[in-house]
């Protein structure tokens, strides 16, 4: 399985229709400060389900939607679409390529889809759960994440540790359970 192609449309800095293709192997996007590289990358998050809008470096989900600029005005809505080789069946459907794409718009309606039908959110974390993709699987660190990693006490690194191996939810449960 490996990422295809992203297309970013009204999405953050990326108000005309933009197209990434991916090869397997790596990718590197380049560009001055400013230039919308994290903006990619918080559109990937978006499209995977992402409903954090901290996560997205925003106050409010509608952020992400092109705010407009001195030359070109605001946009109704966002959409993001991923386009994902799944030959390998790595994903749970059986189509050798999956689309799924989302789209918000400014009136505050919400849309998902797969291959082109509508779908709901509960329908693309179902689909990425196994994968390794979607969200809570840590395959999207941020910038300034690995300095707080490197940074932090014995215990905050075990907390980071704890979590991406999934252990950290069952700690919680423990503590809940001897709580009462
Ligand atoms: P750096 O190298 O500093 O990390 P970057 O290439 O990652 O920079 P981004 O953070 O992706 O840059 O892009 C920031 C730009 O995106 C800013 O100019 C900001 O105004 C613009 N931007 C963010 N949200 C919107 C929006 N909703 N509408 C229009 N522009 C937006
Ligand atoms: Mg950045």
């Amino acid at each position: 399985m490996h990422l295809k192609s992203l297309t970013i449309r009204g999405f953050k800095s990326f108000a005309s229709a933009t197209t990434f293709d991916f090869e397997p192997g790596v990718t590197a996007v380049v560009g001055p400060n400013g230039s919308g590289k994290s903006n990619v990358v918080d559109a990937l998050a978006w499209v995977m389900g992402e409903q954090g809008a901290k996560t997205l470096r925003g106050g409010k989900m509608e952020d992400v939607i092109f705010a407009g600029t001195s030359g070109r005005a605001p946009l109704g809505r966002a959409q993001v679409t991923l386009t994902i080789d799944n030959t390998d069946g790595a994903l749970p459907i059986e189509y050798a390529e999956v689309t799924i794409s989302r789209t918000l718009f400014r009136s505050g309606g919400s849309e998902y889809a797969i291959n082109g039908s509508p779908a709901r959110l509960f329908d693309i974390q179902e689909l990425l759960s196994d994968s390794g993709l979607g969200r809570e699987m840590h395959v999207i660190v941020g910038q300034g994440q690995l300095d707080r990693v490197l940074h932090a006490t014995p215990e905050d690194r075990r907390g980071f540790i704890e979590e991406a191996a999934g252990i950290l939810k069952h700690r919680r449960r423990k503590e809940k359970t001897l709580r009462k």
